[in-house]
């Protein structure tokens, strides 16, 4: 896990408590050191400041998202609407409000790396809807046979869509899905992340949309029979 924070005080406490909850944790104080260490280490997670000396948080997460599927927790000091979701439309998974609460910040960092659990029973599922697949068990998504890239988030929200085509999803169910059921979120999340995977899809040409059903939340049909 990569803590990017340049106030020493607050990376040393988030890296102590975080290392406590279990995980392992790197820090550094700038964005260029953030993209540095994202090209050359493997991380399963990136806890990312929005205020840097240097590059913006939000700069930092828009390189790191080209660059492949790492989970992003944005880190704000502002707790206002418009720059949460600047993150999370740049590609973060994520946001935390600081002063952060440890706690809080476990429990999402959880939900945002949660993968299969080792040893899961062998699935030959492959989902389908028009020209897209997506096989569970090889983690991949194609559209006309090419392969595309998604967060894992993004990933487990196409794969509960597409495990339940035509039928409405309420926010919630979302949320509890993708995130986890133990997971304190607001479905303002599940609604940027919905507005990221359409827009991935689109720029795939996926022959697939999710709509959105006022008042309640979204569904995945395909446009082609
Ligand atoms: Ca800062």
């Amino acid at each position: 896990m990569l803590i990017v924070e340049d106030e020493v005080r607050i990376a040393r406490l988030m890296a102590l408590e975080l290392g406590h909850a279990g995980f392992t944790i790197a820090t550094v104080a700038t964005g260029q050191q953030a993209l540095v260490e994202a090209h050359t280490g493997h991380f399963d997670c990136l806890i990312l400041d929005v205020m840097l000396p240097d590059l913006s948080g939000f700069e930092v997460c828009r390189r790191v998202r080209e660059m492949g599927d790492t989970p992003i927790i944005m880190v704000t000091a502002r707790g206002q609407i418009p720059d949460k979701v600047a993150g999370l439309e740049l590609g973060a998974d994520d946001y935390v409000v600081k002063p952060v609460n440890t706690e809080e910040l476990s429990a999402r960092i959880r939900a945002v790396v949660r993968r299969r659990p080792r040893g899961a029973i062998y699935s030959s599922t492959i989902y389908t809807a028009a020209n897209l697949t997506l096989s569970p068990d090889q983690h991949q998504v194609m559209v006309n046979g090419v392969a595309m890239a998604l967060t894992p988030l993004e990933f487990r929200m196409l794969e509960h869509f597409l495990s339940r085509q035509n039928r409405v999803q309420s926010r919630q169910a979302l949320l509890d899905a993708v995130w986890g059921v133990d997971f304190m979120g607001d479905t303002n999340l599940v609604d940027v992340t919905v507005g990221r995977l359409r827009r991935r899809l689109r720029g795939e040409r996926a022959d697939i949309t999710i709509e959105t059903v006022r008042g309640i939340g979204y569904v995945l049909r395909s446009t082609r029979p």
